[in-house]
């Protein structure tokens, strides 16, 4: 083991009260990660809290200890650990009245190393492999509720095993977790192939505005698509993975509007000498180098405006 490992694990068999956190807009690595840890302090004896800004969408209500989330943090902490989140602000209001984290433990490439200990893997697909790698270093086990929400984690940040970064290892890490109990025909089903009807209606609004120029796709989702799809999150719903099959693009982007100065926007890299990690950056956001994003301050119009010439210029120059 080495210095940070043991560090790590020296820091967590002191604790006795322990706030996990991830995420604003958490996906299923942030909470699967959270939920996996959380339940193994729980098991070690500590008293935990997880605590997501945004709370727990709704889909992924099925996962062991989701019951336990909660958006704000209440008394004493003695230890704070963060995971899958790349920096502060992406923590949202999890922290408000707290230190930085003690631990952060991460696979972003654009992670800040803002916690006091970071454990931070980059070539990793989810943060859950990270965790899968090592809690047993840190004497915690993964029980059959730990390995479903570990499970989660794999499956929804590799698209069900289909990213660049799917290595021997996570399947290894999956064959694993279904051993010690989680089931991944049913977890694969919940958390990537399910869909509500309005999320399935507000993919058609987005679909029907699909512009294309320049090697990039892109599509907008406004106030307006989610009242008339009766969809009640404030995300695409994930239609950026469905526009990210295109065929000859380079780049796929989708806007969704927040409000009149506030817009999000994903981008999603389909080449491999593409990298839309940096691209996000420039718009203070992050991520990975081929599935990024930020929240753009301004109307959606300006979104546009700004992100595909900023997008345009990033393809021009080589990497
Ligand atoms: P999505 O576009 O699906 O929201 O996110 C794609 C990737 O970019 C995820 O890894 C996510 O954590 C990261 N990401 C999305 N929005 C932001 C942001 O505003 N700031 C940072 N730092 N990362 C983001
Ligand atoms: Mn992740």
């Amino acid at each position: 083991m080495n210095d940070l490992q043991i560090k790590i694990r020296d820091r967590i068999k002191a604790a006795t009260r322990v706030l996990v956190t991830s995420h604003i807009r958490p996906d299923g690595d942030a909470i699967g990660s959270s939920l996996a840890l959380g339940l193994a302090l729980q098991d070690a004896g500590k008293q935990v809290q997880v605590v997501l800004s945004d709370g727990l969408p709704g889909s992924f209500r099925h996962l062991p200890g989701s019951e336990k989330v909660k958006t704000k943090a209440d008394g004493e902490f003695d230890l704070i650990i963060s995971v899958d989140c790349s920096d502060l602000k992406r923590v949202g209001k999890a922290l408000d009245g707290y230190r930085p984290p003690d631990i952060v433990i991460d696979h972003h490439s654009t992670n800040e190393a803002f916690g006091e200990l970071n454990l931070i893997d980059p070539q990793a697909a989810a943060t859950a492999s990270v965790l899968a790698r090592y809690m047993h270093n840190w004497d915690l086990s993964i029980t059959a509720p730990i390995a479903a929400n570990l499970l989660t984690g794999l499956v929804t940040d590799t698209l069900g095993f289909r990213t660049s970064n799917t290595t021997p290892e996570v399947l290894r890490q999956a064959a694993d977790l279904i051993e010690l109990g989680a089931d991944m025909t049913r977890l694969y089903y919940l958390s990537l192939v399910r869909r509500t009807f309005p999320a399935t209606k507000y993919w058609g609004a987005g679909l029907s505005n699909l512009k294309r120029a320049d090697g990039i796709v892109w599509t907008e989702l406004t106030i307006a698509d989610r009242k008339a799809s009766g969809y009640t999150g404030n995300d695409d719903a994930d239609l950026i993975s469905v526009i990210s099959s295109i065929d000859d693009a380079d780049v796929a982007i989708i806007f969704t509007e927040q409000n009149k100065s506030k817009t999000k926007v994903s981008w999603r890299g389909l080449k491999p000498n593409v990298d839309v990690a940096q691209i996000a950056c420039q718009f203070g956001g992050g991520g990975h180098k081929a599935a990024a994003g930020a929240e753009f301050s301004g109307s959606l119009a300006e979104a546009k405006e700004h992100v595909l010439e900023t997008t345009l210029k990033a393809l021009q120059l080589p990497i």
